[in-house]
């Protein structure tokens, strides 16, 4: 599929029966699942039969994982779906909603790459959590206040709404705290 579509039921009559499906679909993939499982513990081949249950059961994982019936990002299987091509996946409305928020906030963000980059270089420092000169008492963390990435920021000459801002996206993607900026939000730069 190439375009970006969403399959929307408001009928609560019809939601039901669609998530009914959904959970016969999950019990049979559990069932096929299960025996596919079976049959290896059971025969202990050593040769390619083995490897290609193997594959078959990967292969039913994935067919699970990229299905309409199925949010990856938050795990529910009852909710209305919209297709990502860029992602080549089916999200929930709301996963996808926040997605597309975060990325507009990412996009409207007035810090450039070098300011980016010069400040996941002074957090990772001396002045941050000091994961350069890592020592026995490990990194420095200031809390979820942010207190470290704050005072550089503020060093840096960025505004406090900026700072927001920046924050609110690294909160997002798992920084909830200064190390944790450094330790999950970097790469979403
Ligand atoms: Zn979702
Ligand atoms: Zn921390």
């Amino acid at each position: 599929m190439k375009k970006e579509r969403a399959i929307i039921i408001k009928n609560p009559r019809l939601r039901r029966i669609r998530n009914e499906l959904r959970n016969i679909l999950q019990l049979w993939i559990d069932d096929i699942w299960s025996s596919l499982t079976e049959q290896i513990e059971k025969h202990n081949w050593d040769d390619d039969r083995s490897t290609i249950i193997l594959r078959n059961r990967s292969e039913l994982c994935l067919f699970e994982e990229l299905s309409i019936c199925l949010c990856l990002h938050c795990g529910h299987r009852d909710k209305d779906m919209i297709y990502r091509p860029d992602m080549r996946q089916w999200l929930c409305i709301e996963c996808n909603s926040e997605i597309v928020y975060y990325d507009k906030l990412r996009n409207e963000l007035q810090m450039n790459k070098s300011e980016i980059e010069e400040f996941f270089n002074r957090l990772k420092g001396g002045e941050g959590i000091g994961i350069t000169r890592l020592t026995r008492s490990g990194i420095k963390c200031g809390g979820d206040s942010y207190p470290l990435s704050r005072a550089i920021l503020t060093k840096m000459g960025i505004s406090p709404e900026i700072q927001d801002q920046f924050l609110r996206f690294c909160r997002y993607y798992g920084g909830h705290c200064d190390c944790e900026i450094w330790l999950n939000s970097a790469r979403f730069f």
